[in-house]
């Protein structure tokens, strides 16, 4: 019997005040939904971050709890050799801003990251962007829009060898959003670096349970081509639909519908 595919959930004390350890839940669980063993591997503060997991999650925190966990995960062999072979990775908010080259927070302290993405966060000033967003895909694998919310200070650039996740819709269809925070509109990031992909969002959501797609994406990445979808009996045909991440309940995904009243 093969050995079952291992989430690695990292740091959900520090990085769990956005729900976003749902995430790994999601993955084991449409891993399941295909006859595959999945499990969540729950790294905690006083674990070492083991190497050979197949895919890596971060969600967000606070500034001073992303301090504690990038000191911890800038040190860590076991995350540094899963980030070198190439293991898929999706880090949100507070995540991504840690695997950037360095990030700077409220009080001007700046902290180098993990430095796996091109990327460099600064504090935005004013008001934090909080709020709904519907952003259009920009990377192969994706087409249906993505959604979640947001809830961040820092604005964050991307370097040449960090590519946009997806581009938030402008207010006035449906929700908008900040995204990464630079005026363009742009949202996360991604890199490939021929090793992997890595993929950084500031959607909360958990950004997997609302954007099934995007949990597929690093799921054929971490295992190949995906067996299909054998969703439990009895589930409502919306929640289905939903769960299948084929984009036909984007109506109701995107507001489109609760704007017109049904
Ligand atoms: N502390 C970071 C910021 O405010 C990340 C927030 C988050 O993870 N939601 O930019």
């Amino acid at each position: 019997m093969s050995a079952p595919v291992t989430v690695v959930l990292l740091l959900p004390e520090v990085l769990g005040t956005y729900g976003d350890a749902g995430n790994a839940e999601v993955l084991a669980t449409r891993l399941r939904w295909r006859g595959i063993e999945g499990r969540v591997l729950t790294v905690g503060w006083t674990d070492a971050v083991p190497s050979g997991g197949d895919v890596y999650v971060l969600g967000g925190g606070e500034d001073a709890a992303q301090v504690l966990a990038c000191d911890r995960l800038r040190d860590s062999i076991g995350l540094r050799r899963a980030l070198d072979r190439g293991a898929p990775t999706l880090a949100v908010c507070a995540g991504l801003q840690i695997l950037g080259t360095a990030f700077t927070i409220a009080d001007g302290t700046r902290v180098p990251g993990v430095g796996v993405l091109d990327v460099e966060t600064r504090p935005g000033g004013g008001p934090r962007r909080i709020g709904d967003v519907v952003a259009d895909p920009l990377v192969d694998g994706l087409d249906v829009p993505l959604e979640g919310f947001e809830n961040h200070g820092g604005i964050t650039e991307l370097g040449p060898d960090a590519a946009p996740l997806a581009r938030v819709r402008e207010v006035g269809r449906g929700p908008g959003g900040a995204g990464n925070g630079t005026g363009d509109r742009l949202e996360g990031a991604v890199s490939d670096r021929g090793r992997g992909t890595v993929v950084g969002t500031y959607l909360h959501g958990p950004v997997l349970a609302r954007n099934p797609a995007l949990a597929d994406l690093l799921l054929t990445k971490a295992v190949g081509e995906l067996p299909p979808l054998e969703l439990p009996e009895g589930m409502p045909a919306a929640t289905a639909a939903r769960l299948r991440g084929t984009g036909d309940d984007l109506g109701v995904r995107t507001g489109a519908r609760r704007r017109a009243g049904a």
